[in-house]
């Protein structure tokens, strides 16, 4: 499936607090956020609702409850995590490592 990068208004991640202005559109991949709509932080990987003004607040318990059972939305989460993995040990790799 190709996903769509998009450009959104800056919001800051209700938990993090990084101030978020890009997403990954999964379903459907053809428009921007809407009220409603779910994702998740690729900095901390908290899952996140767009309120009716777009800005994020917290996804209720029971929709995160939703989204973590389902294998579609548990892989999108493993794939934020590895890739939150990756940045931080890039961060904070020695640098006896890099070959001096
Ligand atoms: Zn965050």
């Amino acid at each position: 499936m190709e996903n769509l990068e998009l450009r959104c208004q800056k919001s800051p991640c209700p938990r993090c607090g990084t101030a978020l202005d890009g997403i990954i559109a999964i379903d459907p991949v053809t428009r921007g956020p809407r009220p409603g709509d779910a994702t998740i932080c690729v900095y901390c990987a908290c899952w996140a609702v767009f309120d009716k003004d777009l800005a994020l607040q917290p996804a209720p318990a029971d929709l995160v409850q939703f989204l973590e059972n389902e294998p579609q939305y548990q892989q999108i989460k493993e794939d934020v995590l590895e890739h939150i993995a990756i940045r931080t040990a890039q961060r904070y790799r020695p640098r006896t490592l890099d070959g001096n």
